[in-house]
């Protein structure tokens, strides 16, 4: 990155949420989040970071302690992916977003809306009071079944492989 684009990017009016220590550090992981179009695992992060030579120090132990503080103060939301486990980050935007996970080739699909915003879940779990949930829904994307279909002729839209175990 120029000289001139790093200006550009200081020019940008974050607002960095209050009850935490702003340091360079954090401000730069707290942008790349803020720019990111899907949850990060702290490596990506890493990669992502702006870096010069004053961050001589950084690794991604330090990026795994700032998200580890950010997470305390619920302005990110961790997920751990299904299959490797990666622990992944999103920004904490208000709303939260709910994926449908391809066992083949992991990639991630965004669901367009919550499947439990008509669900009144208070309802549903009698003297509990809901706070948060997660759903990840599991399945095969298209390009995957359409490569199993031509390797196989396994009829595409049947499941072929069994479903991971329930305890995600
Ligand atoms: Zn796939
Ligand atoms: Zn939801």
């Amino acid at each position: 990155m120029s000289g001139q684009e790093r200006k550009n990017r200081e020019i940008w009016n974050i607002t960095y949420p209050k009850g935490i220590k702003w340091t360079k550090q954090r401000k730069c992981v707290y942008q790349v989040l803020l720019e990111a179009k899907e949850p990060l695992s702290a490596v990506q992060i890493y990669n992502r970071v702006e870096k010069d030579e004053s961050d001589a120090s950084y690794a991604v132990s330090t990026i795994y302690r700032i998200l580890a503080a950010f997470e305390e103060k619920g302005m990110v939301n961790r997920t751990n992916w299904l299959g490797d486990g990666t622990a992944v980050y999103e920004l904490n935007r208000g709303g939260h977003t709910h994926y449908a996970v391809c066992l083949d080739c992991h990639k991630r699909i965004q669901l367009s809306s919550c499947p439990f915003a008509h669900v009144q879940l208070e309802q549903e779990t009698g003297d509990f009071i809901v706070t948060g949930h997660k759903l990840e829904l599991y399945g095969y994307c298209r390009e995957c079944r359409q490569t199993h279909e031509k390797e196989s002729g396994h009829d595409g839209n049947k499941p072929y492989t069994e479903m991971p175990s329930a305890d995600v």
